[in-house]
């Protein structure tokens, strides 16, 4: 669609609700579509498309393979600038590229994908995940334990293991409505491990960045090794075939929490050299991280991602808006509940005054693999003044209990939820360096793409997509997955994937841990 139409459009919606207000503008979008779709799925006999499976013919790859088709009917949270939210649209995607975004697309002869009851949004990005130990899970059952059982137990993984774990996560996140990981690889112990992580990575469809890293076992004085890094470059990131054009590499380190300078710096320079984004944990344990100091040793720009930099000081807010550096915020912000309480109210600051935010999943040992929850958990805590919002603007109550300090002469405003479905999003696609690939429902990119299911019980009446997704949505309520042009999710089920070989081999490279390790 041309650009004067989108724009008209958004003037004329930006005008109804100035006019009608906030009320009457959700029954307008409800009206639309999500509403009158109760009545599809009733007429339908179903309220999913699992009836009506999509054909998915195999390519060589093993994947299903790129079709050109039509996703109609479904109301578009597009993250898209220009084109907005439409109460109802349809999506044409060709090849892997979304090729059209309209309200009524005119009919073409190509399989229908049929999206009436839904929400078609982007699929989410998130941006920093620990796959390898994605087999971890309820392993932790004390508060805490997650670090001494990772420490315990990452000697005795095999290659075989990690990749079995990655292929557990990826499938996850496929399943959940990820379409792009950020493999932060903590425990890289030899080049076997990071081919076996890039495989499962290539083998699972979604896009991703794959972060080399240092071995867990590694002492904190030692610099990482760093010379497999050019042969993954070499041998994987510059061969677009072999990894179906859907990866790029980053770095990770241990960075100023954990190493002195002279360490870090050795590692930082040689990720420059390479031309890779860097990405460190910075927080929560110490305030040893510095915005400000990583900003004049040149290692702080906009492909930087701090994660959990929630203690981040006035001068670091200032260097991370300078350089355009990233915060992420992980899954369930589970380093929120330590002592300092103003970790909450700073991440709410951080937001206010504009410092580039992202989300990120973590460790599945503790966390779920759940965007939705994710973004309701941040805006919960983004609430001042409480869900209700009848307290005034900075009061010390949040939604469910969480407590905001602003300074006296301070007034923050709370995170709204379209900046939560921004951060999920193009956000998250933009921390990446993938914001002209993925992160919005907009023509030229790849069809990185997610239905919605809102007729489920969770999910009516649904009233306003924004509303519904970040307030009341779930992984139950992911009906379609189309992930690089492919649909690798459709009708609730997972497509061209061995979903049972998976979940038992992991549990079987579990137990085998378990045993080397003699736990
Ligand atoms: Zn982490």
């Amino acid at each position: 669609m041309s650009k004067d139409k989108s724009e008209f459009r958004k003037e004329a919606m930006l005008s109804r609700r100035e006019m009608i207000g906030g009320a009457t503008q959700l029954g307008l979008l409800a009206a639309g579509s999500l509403l009158a779709a109760n009545t599809v799925a009733k007429n339908t006999g179903g309220t999913s498309s699992s009836d009506r499976p999509f054909p998915a013919p195999s390519s060589p790859t093993g994947l299903p393979a790129r079709r050109e088709f039509m996703i109609r009917g479904g109301a578009l949270v597009t993250m898209d600038g220009n084109l907005g939210t439409l109460s109802a649209g349809d999506v044409h995607v060709r090849d892997g590229t979304i090729i059209a975004v309209d309200q009524d697309l005119s009919a073409v002869a190509v399989p229908t994908i049929d999206a009436r009851g839904m929400i078609v949004m982007p699929g989410f990005v998130e941006t920093h995940w620990h796959l390898w130990n994605a087999i971890y899970r309820n392993l932790v059952t004390v508060q805490g334990r997650y670090l001494a059982i990772k420490h315990e137990l990452a000697p005795h993984h095999t290659a075989v293991d990690f990749g079995r774990a990655v292929r557990l996560a990826m499938l996850e996140a496929l399943d959940a409505g990820i379409t792009t990981v950020h493999d932060f690889a903590h425990n890289i112990v030899g080049p076997d491990y990071a081919d076996a992580e890039i495989e499962a990575l290539v083998a699972s469809g979604l896009r991703g960045r794959f972060s080399y890293g240092w071995p867990t076992a590694l002492s904190n004085d030692q610099v990482m090794p760093l010379e497999d890094i050019e042969r993954v470059q070499r041998d994987w990131m510059r061969q677009p075939d072999r990894i179906d054009g859907r990866l790029s590499m980053g770095f990770v380190a241990r960075g100023p929490q954990y190493t002195e300078p002279a360490v870090y710096r050795a590692e930082f320079e040689r990720a420059r050299e390479l031309d890779l984004p860097i990405t460190i944990h910075a927080g929560p344990f110490a305030r040893s991280v510095s915005a400000v100091r990583l900003r004049d040793e040149g290692f702080l720009d906009e492909t930087t991602i701090l994660v959990q930099f929630q203690r981040a000081t006035a001068a670091d807010l200032d260097a991370m808006l300078e350089t355009g550096a990233w915060n992420s915020i992980g899954a369930l912000l589970p380093h929120l509940r330590g002592p300092i309480e103003s970790d909450i109210t700073n991440l709410v600051r951080m937001v206010n005054v504009g410092v580039n935010t992202c989300l990120s999943i973590d460790a599945t040992p503790t966390s779920t693999v759940n965007m939705f929850e994710v973004m309701r958990s941040l805006w919960h805590l983004g609430v001042p003044g409480g869900a209700s919002g009848h307290a005034p603007v900075g009061a010390n109550v949040g939604a469910h209990g969480a407590n905001v300090h602003p300074a006296s002469s301070e007034s923050l405003v709370p995170i709204t939820l379209q900046q939560c479905l921004e951060m999920a999003t193009i956000g998250g696609a933009r921390a990446l360096g993938l914001g002209a690939a993925t992160g919005s429902l907009t023509p030229g990119k790849r069809a990185d793409v997610i239905l919605v299911r809102a007729t489920d019980l969770n999910m009516v009446p649904a009233a306003d997509p924004h509303a519904a997704l970040v307030c009341s949505g779930s992984v139950a309520n992911v009906d379609t997955v189309i992930a690089d042009g492919r649909v690798l999710k459709h009708g609730g089920r997972i497509i061209g994937a061995d979903v049972e070989t998976v979940k038992r081999e992991a549990a079987e490279s579990l137990a085998a841990i378990l045993r080397r390790s003699g736990s």
